[in-house]
C-alpha cells in the first residue's frame, strides 16, 4: 500500500504494492513466442482483453516511432489499451519502451541529488510548472523539465510557453544542459532525440477520446522522467469534476500507479493529490496564464496557484533531501517568489530558451498592464454578468416535447445576490476550446490570447449584475449555448462569505527504499 501524508508530516513512507492497472483485469498469459508480431495481431491482442509481453510493446513503439505504424493502428491500439487497460508490468514495459525510444540525458554527477521535477496530469488554468520550475532553479536545483501540449480540455504547459513571442520549445540534450548550468531550468517538449514515441502517442490520444487511461496516462508521463536522470519527481494527481479522473477515489489509483511504476524504473516519485473542480487561479487560455504566472513570480497574485507551487516545491525539495521538512521547502520556494529571484531565473530562461533578451527583461519587470502589450491579445472582449434580480440562478428545464399545451412554467421567485460557492471549470474550458484553445486534430494552431478573467474568487459575496467572467475572444460574439454554459458555471449560494479551501488535499509518498 502507498502511504500519504498531509503536508508537513515526515513520517517515513511504506512500500508501495503492485497493483492491476487495468479496468476489468486482463485475461490471458504472456506470449512465449520469440517471432514479432504483426501490428494488427498486437492490436488483436489488447482488444480481446489479452497481456502483451515486453517484446510486443517494444514491437509497437518500435513500429510507432519508425513510422511503420499507421495512424489507424496506433488509434486501434490506444483505444483497445483505454477499454481494456493494462497490467502494472505492461505498464512499466510500455513506459521503457518509450523512454528508450529516444536518448536518456546525462548530467554531471555532482548534480544528483540537485535534479527535480514536476509535472500534472492536467487541468484547467494550471500554469504551476511555469512558476515552479524557475522558483526551484531559485532554490538551488536543476530542474529538466520535459513538458506537453494541451491533451482534451486541459491547457499544456509548451502552448503557454509559446505564446512568449520566440520561446522555442525544442533544444538539444547539449542546449539543455547549457541552460541547467547557466539558469537551473529549462521547459522543453519532445523531439526526435527525446521520448519521441510519447510525442507521437500524446499527439494521437488528444485526438481519440483516448487521454483518460490510466496506464497510457502513467507511461506517457515517466517516460519522460525517466530520462531526465532525476532525483526526485513530484507528479501533480488532480481529482474532481475537470480532472481527467473526476473521482478522488480514481486519482489515488492513478497516483499509486505512478509511485509504483516510477519506483520498478529506479524513479523517486511522490504523487500530490489536488483538486480540479474550479480554474485554478483567475486566468485561463495560454497567454493570460503566463500573465498570471508573472503575477505570482512577483509575490503576488491568487493565493490557491501560490499555495500549490510552494507545496508542491516544497515536497521536491524535502524529497530530494535538499530540506529537512515539507514545510521548511514551502518556506523556502515561498521566499524565492517574494524576493523576485524565481521572475529573474524565468526571464534568464526566456532569454536561454531565444525570445529577445530585450522582450524577456520588459516581460519581467513590467506591470500587469505592459506585460499584456507583449503578449498575444484576442481581438474582443466580453463580459458577463452575474444573474441580476428576478433571474434564476440556474435555467429552467425545457419542457419535452409532446402533444397538447406545454405545461406552465414554474413561478419565477427571484434570487438575490450571492456568495460564489464555485465556478465550474468544464464548461469554461469547454467553451474556450471551440474559441480556439485547444485542438481538435492534431497539429492544429492554437489562439494564443483567447482565454478568460474570473474577475471573482471563490467564496466572495457577489452584488448581482456585477461582471464575473471576461471572455477573450477573436471570433464572433459567444453564441447562445456558449453564454448558457458559462453562466451556469457560476454557482452562487446564500452562505455567509468564506475562504475557499486549499486545492492540495495529500500526497502519496514514495516506498522507504526510494528515498535517499
Ligand atoms: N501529461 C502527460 O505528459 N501525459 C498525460 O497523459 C497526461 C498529462
Amino acid at each position: 500500500m502507498a502511504a500519504t501524508a498531509t503536508p508537513g508530516a515526515q513520517a517515513p513512507p511504506a512500500p508501495v504494492g503492485p497493483g492491476d492497472l487495468s479496468g476489468e483485469g486482463s485475461r490471458g498469459l504472456p506470449d512465449a513466442r520469440s517471432e514479432p508480431k504483426q501490428l494488427p495481431e498486437l492490436i488483436r491482442i489488447k482488444r480481446d482483453g489479452g497481456r502483451l509481453s515486453e517484446a510486443d510493446i517494444r514491437g509497437f513503439v518500435d513500429a510507432v516511432v519508425n513510422g511503420r505504424a499507421q495512424g489507424a493502428q496506433i488509434g486501434a491500439m490506444l483505444m483497445a489499451v483505454r477499454l481494456q487497460g493494462m497490467d502494472l508490468e505492461e505498464t512499466s514495459a510500455l513506459t521503457r519502451a518509450l523512454a528508450e525510444s529516444g536518448q536518456q540525458l546525462e548530467w554531471p554527477k555532482a548534480w544528483r541529488q540537485q535534479l527535480v521535477d514536476k509535472h500534472s496530469t492536467g487541468g484547467v488554468g494550471d500554469k504551476v510548472s511555469l512558476v515552479l520550475a524557475p522558483a526551484l532553479a531559485a532554490c538551488g536545483c536543476k530542474v529538466p523539465m520535459i513538458s506537453g501540449r494541451g491533451l482534451a480540455h486541459t491547457g499544456g504547459t509548451l502552448d503557454k510557453l509559446e505564446s512568449v513571442p520566440g520561446f522555442n520549445v525544442i533544444q538539444s540534450p547539449e542546449q539543455m544542459q547549457a541552460l541547467l548550468e547557466q539558469v537551473g531550468c529549462c521547459i522543453v517538449g519532445q523531439s526526435k532525440k527525446l521520448v519521441p514515441g510519447d510525442g507521437i502517442l500524446y499527439a494521437a490520444r488528444d485526438v481519440t477520446a483516448t487521454v483518460d487511461s490510466l496506464p497510457l496516462i502513467t507511461a506517457s508521463i515517466l517516460s519522460k522522467k525517466v530520462v531526465e536522470g532525476l532525483s526526485a519527481l513530484v507528479v501533480d494527481v488532480k481529482f474532481g469534476e475537470a480532472a481527467v479522473f473526476p473521482n478522488q477515489e480514481q486519482a489515488r489509483e492513478l497516483a499509486r500507479a505512478l509511485v509504483g511504476v516510477g519506483a520498478g524504473l529506479g524513479l523517486r516519485v511522490a504523487a500530490a493529490l489536488t483538486a480540479m473542480d474550479k480554474p485554478l487561479g483567475h486566468n485561463v487560455g495560454h497567454a493570460l496564464e503566463v500573465e498570471e504566472a508573472l503575477l505570482c513570480m512577483d509575490g503576488a497574485g491568487p493565493s490557491d496557484l501560490r499555495d500549490l507551487v510552494t507545496k508542491l516545491g516544497g515536497a521536491l525539495l524535502w524529497l530530494s533531501g535538499q530540506a529537512q521538512t515539507q514545510a521548511e521547502g514551502t518556506a523556502r520556494v515561498a521566499a524565492a517568489l517574494d524576493d523576485g529571484s524565481a521572475r529573474g531565473r524565468f526571464e534568464q530562461m526566456l532569454a536561454g530558451q531565444g525570445v529577445d533578451p530585450g522582450l524577456a527583461r520588459a516581460l519581467c519587470s513590467g506591470s500587469p498592464a505592459q506585460r499584456r502589450q507583449l503578449l498575444p491579445r484576442a481581438q474582443e472582449q466580453e463580459e458577463l454578468l452575474s444573474p441580476a434580480d428576478g433571474e434564476r440562478r440556474r435555467s429552467p428545464p425545457v419542457p419535452g416535447p409532446g402533444p397538447g399545451p406545454a405545461p406552465p412554467r414554474p413561478a419565477q421567485r427571484p434570487l438575490p445576490a450571492g456568495t460564489v460557492e464555485l465556478i465550474h471549470a468544464m464548461p469554461l474550458a469547454l467553451v474556450l476550446h471551440e474559441l480556439g484553445a485547444g485542438r481538435s486534430r492534431a497539429g492544429d494552431a492554437l489562439r494564443l490570447g483567447v482565454g478568460a478573467e474570473l474577475l471573482v474568487d471563490v467564496g466572495q459575496r457577489l452584488r448581482r449584475g456585477t461582471p464575473w467572467l471576461r471572455v477573450h475572444r477573436d471570433g464572433p460574439p459567444l453564441s447562445g449555448p456558449q453564454r448558457r454554459a458559462l453562466q451556469e458555471a457560476l454557482v452562487l449560494s446564500d452562505r455567509a462569505p468564506f475562504a475557499a479551501p486549499s486545492p492540495y488535499a495529500e500526497l502519496v509518498l514514495p516506498p522507504t527504499g526510494a528515498q535517499q
